[in-house]
């Protein structure tokens, strides 16, 4: 595996979120991170049917406008009652035209396990992958998985996008009632920057 060992990384998102966590994880690395408002680029079309092709869409758009190495991030949830759905659409499932709206997401999510009958639980798993590329197109591609369980109605007010229907495995509240360092501590998105830091950084 190659080692990364630059000193600026373009980070493939606009969600502040994703970046303020990338920052302070890469920060003991003397890496420095950089948004994609920072360096001024627009959001590519996602049009891949996989996590991993929608990744690294992201990851080559970021590195063919600045030169620069690049990580990106893809993800979702995937419900097995409903063979993988939303997967790669979870974004698209709370698209309402004017914005985003995640309870009309919740609640598509529930109405589709009611229609198909889904029995309790309804096992599903956040899903992340993550492509680090370089300049020369050498890409790394590291995949963490949070495995649980749906559950109505939505519960808890932290956290973002389906967090409050999603109970993680071993736990008996949802990620939207969970701290959020608790969370970050353990979702998918933290599992696959640990499998990251540990072969590209460590
Ligand atoms: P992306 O920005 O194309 O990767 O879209 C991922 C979508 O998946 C987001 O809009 C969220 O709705 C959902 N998602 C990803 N990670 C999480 C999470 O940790 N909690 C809740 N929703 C998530």
């Amino acid at each position: 595996m190659r080692r990364f060992d630059g000193r600026r990384l373009l980070v493939a998102t606009h969600n502040a979120g994703k970046l303020a966590e990338m920052q302070a994880l890469l920060a003991p690395f003397g890496v420095t991170v950089i948004g994609a408002a920072e360096a001024g680029l627009s959001e590519p079309a996602e049009t891949e049917q996989t996590f991993l092709g929608n990744a690294r869409i992201k990851a080559r758009a970021a590195v063919a406008a600045t030169g620069l190495p690049a990580l990106s991030d893809d993800s979702g949830i995937c419900i097995d009652a409903l063979d993988g759905a939303p997967g790669v659409h979870t974004a698209d499932w709370a698209e309402t035209g004017h914005g985003r709206d995640f309870a009309m997401a919740m609640e598509r999510t529930w109405r589709a396990l009611e229609d198909a009958g889904a029995p309790e639980p309804r096992q599903a798993q956040f899903r992340c992958t993550l492509v680090l590329m370089w300049p020369d197109g050498h890409d790394a591609v590291f995949e963490g998985t949070l495995p649980g369980r749906v559950v109505w109605p939505p519960r808890g007010a932290e956290g973002h996008g389906y967090d409050p229907i999603f109970m993680p495995e071993g736990h008996d509240v949802t990620l939207g009632e969970m701290q959020p360092a608790l969370k970050n501590s353990l979702s998918h998105r933290a599992r696959a920057v640990a499998k990251m830091i540990e072969g590209c950084f460590a």
